[in-house]
């Protein structure tokens, strides 16, 4: 029986052996804290994702599926799926076992977090941990932060990144109006709230408007001002470049689960002194360096924050989507702005469409766009999209409840109460932007084609609803 697949490549030398820890006792796991330089050629064309060729029921029958939902999951690149693939023959314990199949694993593990630190723009000393979700790495993040810490955050982050810090220790900046408005009032913040350690959070790319925020200048401000800052790149992850050391930024958080590798992996990456001397994430197996009757030694760098036995596949997954992202860069970027000025252009020339900015039209932004349709309910247009039109988007708050309140404000109190959110990405192609210009330009001309009633459960479709269809689970 052959144990290697034949293309097999032992673990690259660039993968430091010298040992960190010996998690419960086990084989010496390889420390990786040191950023890794791969210079990877460029490749013009677009990298392609699993399932591009779905096609869903409709009212009108089957088309192809206008995937306009990237901002929420992204699907699985190839590459990515291929890498689990391959992974999986060999499959086993990470930092557990003395096995070779252990052995490799936990070498790309490693590996993974090198090629993740150089996604990142990680700095030599930094620490990258993989966590769950962007979620997740804000969580550790607060738990590991000194006592007393104060935490800046403008009131237009996602609830993520807004509420893990605890509301007595956070100083909640108002939404701002302008960039400028954004600096004054972070400014005045920091100069109010004197404190040891503080730290400034903010988003690099908005989930809602999609508004790309010149995170340099924020860590600027806030080292001017003695803070640290936290970067949200959960929006910005999938179309531009994430660069901890050129941003000077002290943390940065992301999810895989929108960078084109679905498998449960996120990451939090930064300066260690906190994360040493922070509590430990997750206690047990792993987070140690020793357990006596006296008591817990603790480890430092990645073990400590990463206990039990990681999701080395999800670690895997993220970083083949780093490095396929990395190489395709340039196709991704001009893809995604054809898309996005299309868009853009489109649903301007649609009378009563209104698009949701903070900063205003010219800002620079990534494939996000929200949209009210005025008439007409948030749901309902999107799921008229769906069921007429084949088109996948969102319609809510999008877990920003305080932005698109303020974005969506209405003197008169009757303005839409939630917005459409359209989001581009490699899933995404021309046909289906231009599919959902013409499909919201209709629905202002004519009103949806079937019947639709508003019910405790949201709009349904009067007939069989056409996506109701038997589908056999995957497993
Ligand atoms: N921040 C932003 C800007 C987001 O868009 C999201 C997800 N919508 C999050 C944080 C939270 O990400 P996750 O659900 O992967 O934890």
């Amino acid at each position: 029986m052959s144990v290697l697949p034949s293309t097999h490549v032992l673990p690259s030398p660039a993968v430091p052996a010298a040992p960190s820890a010996t998690p419960c006792g086990g084989s010496p796991a390889p420390a990786v804290r040191t950023r890794v330089l791969h210079a990877v050629p460029t490749v013009e064309a677009l990298p392609t994702v699993v399932g591009a060729g779905l096609r869903v029921p409709t009212l009108h029958g089957d088309t192809a599926y206008a995937n306009l939902d990237h901002a929420a999951s992204t699907p699985a690149l190839e590459t990515v799926k291929a890498a689990v693939d391959r992974a999986l023959e060999t499959y086993s314990s990470v930092h557990r076992g003395a096995g070779f199949a252990s052995r490799l694993t936990s070498a790309w593990y490693e590996q993974a977090r090198a090629e993740v630190a150089t996604f990142v723009g990680a700095r030599p000393d930094d620490t990258v941990l993989f966590t769950r979700t962007t979620t997740d790495s804000w969580a550790l993040l607060s738990k590991a932060l000194p006592s007393r810490t104060t935490v800046f955050v403008f009131g237009s982050e996602h609830h993520s990144t807004l509420l893990p810090w605890g509301r007595s220790r956070t100083v909640r900046l108002p939404v701002p109006q302008t960039l400028d408005d954004a600096y004054a009032l972070l400014e005045e913040a920091l100069v109010d709230h004197a404190s040891r350690h503080r730290l400034v959070v903010v988003t690099a790319a908005s989930n809602v408007t999609g508004e790309v925020w010149p995170v340099a200048r924020f860590a600027h401000l806030a080292h001017a001002h003695g803070a640290r800052i936290a970067v949200d790149a959960a929006q910005l992850s999938a179309h531009r470049r994430i660069d901890l050391a050129a941003w000077d930024a002290d943390y940065v958080a992301f999810s895989g689960h929108k960078t084109y590798a679905p498998y449960g992996a996120g990451v939090l990456a930064g300066r260690s002194d906190w994360l040493d001397a922070g509590t430990p994430y997750l206690l047990g197996g792993g987070a140690t360096r020793s357990v006596t009757e006296d008591g817990t030694a603790w480890a430092t760098g990645a073990a400590r924050h990463e206990g039990g036995s990681p999701n080395v596949i999800g670690a895997i997954a993220l970083a083949a989507a780093c490095a396929t992202l990395r190489r395709h860069a340039r196709a991704i970027e001009q893809h995604e702005s054809r898309l996005l000025a299309r868009l853009r252009d489109g649903l301007d020339g649609v009378p009563g469409v209104e698009v949701l900015s903070i900063f205003g039209n010219d800002s620079d932004r990534v494939g996000v766009v929200a949209f009210t349709v005025e008439g007409w309910d948030s749901a309902l247009v999107s799921q008229v999209l769906s069921v007429e039109h084949g088109i996948g988007v969102r319609d809510g708050k999008f877990c920003a409840h305080l932005l698109v309140d303020e974005l969506l404000e209405d003197p008169w109190g009757e303005g839409p109460a939630t917005a459409v959110r359209a989001s581009i990405g490699l899933g995404s192609t021309l046909e289906g932007v231009e599919r959902l210009i013409t499909a919201v330009a209709g629905l202002v001309e004519h009103g949806p084609a079937a019947t639709w009633t508003r019910t405790s459960a949201g709009w349904v479709v009067e007939g069989p609803d056409p996506r109701d269809v038997e589908v056999e689970r995957p497993w």
